[in-house]
């Protein structure tokens, strides 16, 4: 069963036509780049999706439910989880620290469902840890950790509510182009290990076509093209849009989509 299924989805502010017309599908498993330049809609599709946005028009299908206008609650707790930023206040916390409070987090949800508590031990911290090899910092302070292994720990984090399909809107901002790289081959082999489907923005053209499954392309709102990293090398409108017809589409020295 295919895991999200976006179809016809709109919104627009005051007159401007964010998202217009909108649909794709994304696998269990898959990872699917939804890319474009500034002001393209990407964000406005994610936090419609994630439940922060009601769509003006359109379906979202995920897991076998209709999430469209659900609150993002709700949506967290059928298996959409999105990477969030370590607010500035966590930094002086633990990286093991962190773990346990995103668990902790959960727990509470379970307790609220099936009025027991669960333990949020720290085995369970350890072992998300492990998964994204950052077991040897988890005595470290967040506020010393290296930028790419921050990235790290929220993906642990996110990873903890079990995710069915994670959210990532730019999750490699900031980073070097190594770094990049890195978070979304981690990112990658999670989501095959896990089974679990990403949907992510990414502006280097380098780590896209590297690691993305699918590409979606948006443009003004609308979907301009959609297919696998070939497909969207070679696409004319997709060229047109970023670098001129005609341009050559090898990422220019500090190119981004
Ligand atoms: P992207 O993430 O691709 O850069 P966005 O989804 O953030 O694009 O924005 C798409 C369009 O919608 C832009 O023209 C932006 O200015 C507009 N927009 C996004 N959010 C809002 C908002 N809350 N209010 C008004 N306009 C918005
Ligand atoms: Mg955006």
């Amino acid at each position: 069963m295919t895991l999200l299924s976006i179809a016809r989805l709109s919104k627009s502010f005051d007159g401007v036509q964010a998202v217009d017309d909108v649909s794709f599908d994304l696998e269990a498993g898959q990872l699917l780049a939804l890319i474009g330049p500034n002001g393209a809609g990407k964000s406005t599709c994610f936090n419609m999706i994630n439940g922060q946005l009601k769509p003006g028009a359109g379906t979202i299908r995920f897991d076998g439910h209709d999430i469209a206008g659900m609150r993002p609650r709700n949506i967290w707790r059928l298996g959409v989880g999105r990477t969030f930023q370590i607010a500035a206040t966590f930094n002086s916390m633990t990286v093991l620290e962190n773990m346990q409070m995103a668990l902790l987090s959960r727990e509470r949800r379970i307790y609220r469902l099936f009025g027991r508590a669960a333990s949020c031990g720290k085995d369970e911290a350890m072992t998300l840890l492990d998964l994204v090899g950052m077991t040897a910092h988890a005595q470290r302070s967040c506020a010393v950790l290296a930028y790419g292994d921050v990235k790290r720990v929220e993906l642990a984090i996110a990873l903890a509510n079990n995710p069915k399909l994670l959210l990532m809107d730019e999750p490699t901002a900031g980073m070097a182009p190594q770094e990049r790289n890195e978070l979304m081959a981690l990112t990658a082999r999670l989501a095959k290990e896990r089974n679990i489907g990403v949907l992510f923005t990414e502006h280097s053209m380098d780590v896209v076509f590297s690691h993305a499954d699918k590409l979606v392309v948006l443009a003004r709102g609308r979907l301009i093209a959609e297919g696998d990293a070939e497909a969207i090398r070679n696409d004319a409108r997709v060229r047109e849009v970023y670098l001129g017809t005609g341009a050559s589409f090898a990422p220019r020295a500090g190119a981004t989509l």
